[in-house]
């Protein structure tokens, strides 16, 4: 088991999913956590954890309520979003809010907390990006696998510039996991059983992951203090 006690962990996107489900993992492994959100009702009912509405696309906010908190240990860039169809039915401002949010909020988030972390000569940093990334190309996934590709570039790039200074950044790239946000796109196809039986088909595991099994992963990376620059599949084995 990763032991936290005394870490302070700031989470993005931890009122629902994959963010919450971590949010309080980190607390079950002893951790202080910050649990943020633009949606305070779900934030509310998060036990254990000190909240705070935080929208990652206001980069005034963002210094705010890094700055608020005080000291960052481990950073978990959690938020992102999904757009589904091709290079050719996407729209610019699909793109742009998805450059926005999974990938220069990123960077918010990290130019916030990386300046304490070189001062102390310790932190970690995780980001949520896919197999749908450089990994693995997914059918219908075209914007969402961009950005997330650059997830794994931005993570690299941060893990060999820091890696001297004690600051380790790894990603985590999960196939299908079991989310509010998955269960809106499985009904918005129309056929909910049958986009849900397409979805389960592709994990050779033959089901979709639990968010706590993602969230196992990132209190590992927290802990993990021999590996920087990773990028972390667990996917139920479809990259196999
Ligand atoms: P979700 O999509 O159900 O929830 C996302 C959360 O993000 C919500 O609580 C929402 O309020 C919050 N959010 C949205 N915009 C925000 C903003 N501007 N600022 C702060 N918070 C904001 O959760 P999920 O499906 O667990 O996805 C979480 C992350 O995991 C995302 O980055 C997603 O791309 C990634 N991911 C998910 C899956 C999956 O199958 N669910 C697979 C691979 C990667």
């Amino acid at each position: 088991t990763v032991d936290l006690t005394g870490q302070r962990v700031l989470v993005t996107a931890a009122a629902q999913g994959i963010g919450r489900a971590s949010a309080e993992a980190f607390v079950q492994a002893g951790a202080e956590v910050l649990a943020t959100d633009i949606n305070a009702e779900g934030l509310a009912t998060l036990a254990g954890c000190t909240t705070a509405r935080l929208d990652v696309l206001d980069a005034t906010s963002v210094a705010e309520v890094c700055e608020a908190y005080g000291r960052i240990d481990v950073l978990f860039n959690c938020a992102g979003v999904v757009h589904g169809g091709t290079v050719l039915e996407c729209t610019d401002a699909e793109l742009d809010l998805a450059y926005d949010l999974n990938v220069k909020a990123m960077v918010r988030m990290v130019r916030a907390v990386l300046p304490g972390m070189r001062e102390r000569k310790s932190g970690a940093i995780i980001n949520m990006s896919s197999v749908a990334s450089s990994i693995k190309g997914v059918p219908n996934r075209f914007v969402y696998t961009t950005t997330k590709a650059a997830v794994l570039g931005l993570t690299k790039s941060i893990a060999a510039d820091y890696v001297a200074e004690g600051i380790r950044c790894n990603a985590i790239c999960p196939g299908t996991v079991q989310s509010p946000s998955l269960d809106e796109r499985l009904a918005a196809t129309g056929d909910y059983d049958a986009a849900r039986a397409d979805f389960v088909a592709r994990q050779p595991m033959g089901r979709i992951a639990q968010a706590q099994e993602i969230a196992d992963l990132a209190v590992y990376l927290a802990g993990a203090t021999y590996t920087t620059g990773q990028a972390y599949c667990i996917d139920g084995g479809w990259t196999i």
